[in-house]
């Protein structure tokens, strides 16, 4: 009996995981997509605080303007 309810037990907390990972992927890959949309190509923006160049789909879109990382969205912010 005791086995048993650790068998489920398990079996639980297997679903549980492959539940919560799918969850917390799905919300992570939706909320980027709503906070901030921008075209899906890979064409390259110029970051507006350091001018280096990076593509659409690894730059930060904020306040209307590409940045190449968060720390010059938090240096233009200053
Ligand atoms: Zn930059």
């Amino acid at each position: 009996m005791i086995l048993k309810a650790l068998l489920v037990g398990a079996v639980i907390y297997i679903v549980y995981i492959m539940f919560f990972k799918q969850k917390s992927v799905e919300k992570n890959s939706t909320t980027t997509k709503k906070k901030e949309q921008k075209p899906q190509t890979n064409e390259m923006v110029e970051c507006a605080r350091c001018s280096i160049y990076v593509e659409i789909s690894e730059s930060i879109l904020s306040s209307g303007k590409y940045y190449c990382s968060d720390e010059c969205i938090k240096k233009s912010e200053k």
